[in-house]
């Protein structure tokens, strides 16, 4: 044993503000803590168990897959990686498909990538990315340069060079930033962490125009807003125009750690032998989850299901809204990605939903999140909209 006397630092690193609340068993969209206390569970692991908790389909790929192979390095061929990039091929803009383990790493190539592309055409010095305000795309060095927040990268300099931040959907801004320099566009289609914030399907049109007009790549983060949560496959696919390249993560592994960049065959053409690796990338185990994921939400009918799912949600949380105009002021958001604008703190709100054993998740801009399984059963939504009424009342109630 070490002798360690002075030491006040947990065990764990303290980079989180955890709330005092420990679960053992999860079941659809509920989970089970400690003392045996049933929670409604409307943030799934912040969007990513896409299907809830345990999913039979999900818990028999994983197991099945366990019992015969879990890793192999990429110095192989991986039958369930291909299966995996063939089936968001056939179902996206995407030519091919390169697995990484998260988000981040996916933001990692997806900004490699557009850097070489240029470079590989002539053109090395087109390497600055535009991103916009209230964007996150992870917590690795490259990605807080790009989000470029002072709450994320204060004290973490020197930052990547590279990124220019402009004020959210403003085309005036895009046009005056994009120059000979400029490489690419990065931007979420629905800001996640900056508040539930869809960028009108106009919007993301003009941006496609004046990326193809100057050459630059478009590169869309859906890792929060993909795979389901609007309605859609991709949250893209409302307003009518592809990406060249793609980050997913969150859902597509539905708990499991996974992640991928989708990308045209144009836009990958600097990525050869040598160029990119990751050792757990893309392995069995992950592949066969996703695979079984996909084949669930890449269906029509059950795309359909979280549209008609996340208006029935959307409708009940206008009228608590209107009920309670001390706590709420808006809806935000498009299927099953949804935002409740708050007048009061929204990390009040998010205690007071605990007080009612009901799960949401802050995010920026006073927003309180709710991101359900994307299976989340019609009762269970009004039972959702009693709870957050009941919060509301009790918020009331206490100021
Ligand atoms: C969560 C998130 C990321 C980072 O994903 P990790 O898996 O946490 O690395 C990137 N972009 C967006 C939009 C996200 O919501």
């Amino acid at each position: 044993m070490f002798a360690k006397d002075t030491a006040m630092i947990p065990p764990v690193l303290p980079t989180y503000n955890r709330a005092p609340l420990e679960f053992t068993f999860g079941a659809g969209s509920w989970l089970t803590a400690l003392d045996g206390a049933r929670y409604l569970d409307l943030g799934a692991g912040i969007a990513v168990n896409a299907l809830g908790h345990a999913h039979p389909a999900l818990v028999a790929a994983l197991t099945a897959q366990a019992g015969q192979l879990w890793h192999v390095s990429n110095l192989y061929r991986i039958p369930q990686q291909e299966q995996l990039a063939q089936m968001l091929v056939d179902q996206t803009f995407a030519d091919t498909v390169f697995f990484t383990n998260s988000g981040t790493e996916a933001a990692e190539l997806a900004i490699k990538m557009a850097r070489k592309y240029h470079y590989d055409k002539g053109q090395p010095d087109r390497t600055e990315i535009v991103t916009f305000e209230g964007g996150f795309h992870g917590r690795s060095t490259a990605a807080i340069a790009a989000a470029g927040s002072e709450k994320m990268t204060k004290g973490f300099g020197p930052l990547m060079p590279g990124f220019t931040q402009i004020k959210w959907a403003d085309h005036d801004a895009i046009r005056a930033a994009i120059t000979e320099k400029t490489c690419a566009v990065m931007i979420e289609p629905v800001q996640g962490e900056g508040g539930i914030r869809t960028v009108p399907d106009q919007c993301l049109k003009g941006l496609r125009d004046i990326c193809d007009a100057t050459g630059t790549l478009l590169i869309f983060d859906e890792v929060q807003c993909g795979m389901g949560r609007t309605g859609r496959l991709f949250a893209h696919e409302w307003a009518g125009i592809t990406p060249d390249i793609m980050m997913v993560a969150k859902g597509i592994g539905g708990g499991f750690p996974l992640g991928a960049v989708l990308s045209t065959e144009n836009a990958a053409c600097g990525m050869t032998a040598g160029t990119h690796g990751s050792t757990y990338g893309g392995n069995p185990l992950g592949c066969a989850v996703g695979a079984a994921v996909l084949g669930i939400v890449g269906q029509d009918s059950f795309l359909a299901e979280v549209a008609r799912k996340g208006a029935l949600f959307a409708q009940g949380l206008e009228s608590l809204c209107a009920r309670h105009p001390k706590v709420f002021e808006a809806v935000r958001g498009q299927g099953l990605i949804m935002g409740l604008k708050c007048v009061a703190p929204n990390t009040d709100v998010v205690k007071a939903a605990y007080a009612q054993n009901l799960l949401t998740v802050p995010a920026a801009d006073n927003v309180l999140r709710l991101l359900p399984a994307l299976n989340i059963e019609d009762a269970d939504i009004t039972e959702a909209l009693t709870r957050l009424d009941r919060a509301a009342i009790a918020l009331e109630a206490s100021t």
